[in-house]
């Protein structure tokens, strides 16, 4: 999940950073209003990337008037393919340095990870390409967690404005708070210190684990849309993992790891998978809407379906499957290859319902498969 600036910051407030006056505005009526309040303000499009301050999705304005104007060129206005819905007002912040601060789920450490720039803002990738010392990194000991000492040391050296101490509490609050959101991702860029010496967090970027929606509640509603095709969002209405992957061999398997190990075999085979999809062990009751929306992408040319039992019985998934077949009557061939529990009564029912013939060995299935599709398996 991912969350926009202005749900972010307020979740850093929360843990004790400071963040400017802020008010959401969805037209320029609003915009302007919200200036009165505010003062000399800057107006920033809400939108989930970083890339608004080069699009121009970030003006300064003095009063109410030039707030109303920079609110109507700005919403309506698209950025990196996203639609600028609502734009935020925001108290005008003196800068004196623009630091960058995140914590990022490190895959290599397995590991939260500080990064850490004293050259942060706009051109922050570009600093850090030119310039690799620029970005420090200090892998964070999730047991240990992220002490004022460690905080100092990751910016030790630095002109920070004789600010030093005030950023390291800034790190350890934002490491509190990447725990309590369960975040992949908090960033701050950039993380300022003004020219009358406050620390404040002018942006936030917030990605949280989507695994643990349910205990964060509240805040999980709050996420921003994402950029789902129209059978994405379909299958995720029916609860299905549903991705499209732009090649023409349909999938459908039992469990995540045997669908990307069928996705590899396809790929390996010369072949290009159509999509990943999670049925589970509910293949049976699911399998329905799972093949209607398999078959509603107009590229699938084949279906391979690769169903493997161990406590759930394939003869019960491959029931699912020949019931929504003769029902859905896909014009498309269809390769099967069953494996454990209940494979003897599932390969029997495939061959009396469909009259196909299932491969004993998933090689060939695969082959088979992409071979229907017209491209040569290799
Ligand atoms: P992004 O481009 O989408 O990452 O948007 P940011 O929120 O990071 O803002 C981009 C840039 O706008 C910052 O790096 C600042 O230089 C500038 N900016 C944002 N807020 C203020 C502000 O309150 N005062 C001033 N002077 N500049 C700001
Ligand atoms: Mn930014």
């Amino acid at each position: 999940m991912n969350f926009e600036e202005y749900v972010a910051k307020p979740l850093l407030a929360g843990v004790g950073i400071t963040v400017p006056r802020s008010r959401l505005a969805e037209d320029p009526a609003e915009a302007a209003k919200a200036a009165a309040e505010i003062g000399a303000c800057v107006v920033k499009a809400q939108v989930p990337t970083g890339k608004r301050g080069k699009a121009g999705g970030i003006k300064l304005a003095a009063n109410p008037d030039e707030a109303r104007g920079h609110a109507e060129a700005i919403l309506g206005m698209e950025i990196d393919g996203h639609r600028v819905m609502k734009v935020t007002i925001e108290e005008q912040v003196p800068i004196a340095l623009e630091l960058y601060a995140s914590i990022v789920s490190d895959p290599q450490s397995r590991s939260p990870m500080l990064l850490f720039s004293a050259m942060g803002g706009m051109d922050v990738e570009e600093a850090a390409e030119t310039n690799p010392d620029a970005m420090r990194r200090r892998v964070i000991d999730i047991t240990e967690g992220l002490s004022e000492e460690d905080a100092a040391a990751a910016c030790a050296g630095l002109d920070l404005g004789g600010q030093e101490a005030d950023v390291a509490s800034t790190l350890v609050r934002l490491y509190a708070a990447y725990r309590m959101f369960d975040a992949e991702l908090l960033e701050i860029n950039p993380l300022v210190i003004t020219r009358d010496g406050r620390v404040v967090a002018l942006d936030c970027k917030l990605t949280v684990d989507d695994s643990s929606a349910p205990r964060q509640g509240e805040i999980a509603g709050r996420a921003s849309a994402e950029k789902m095709s129209a059978l994405e969002a379909e299958a995720r209405a029916a609860d299905l993992k549903y991705i499209e992957l732009g090649g023409d061999v349909g999938i459908l398997a039992n469990g995540a790891g045997l669908t990307m190990t069928t996705m590899d075999a396809v790929n390996h085979y010369g072949g290009k998978a159509a999509n990943f999809l999670e049925v589970g062990g509910e293949a049976y009751t699911k399998a329905h809407t799972a093949l209607a929306i398999l078959l509603k992408n107009p590229e699938i040319k084949s279906l391979l379906v690769n169903f493997c039992g161990a406590f759930a019985r394939t003869d019960v998934m491959a029931l699912g499957v020949v019931e929504a077949w003769k029902d859905l009557k896909p014009d498309i061939p269809v390769f099967f290859t069953i494996h454990g529990t209940g494979e003897e009564e599932a390969i029997a029912l495939v061959k009396r319902e469909l009259g196909i013939e299932p491969f004993d060995r998933m090689d060939d299935a695969v082959r088979a498969a992409v071979a229907a599709t017209g491209a040569r398996a290799a």
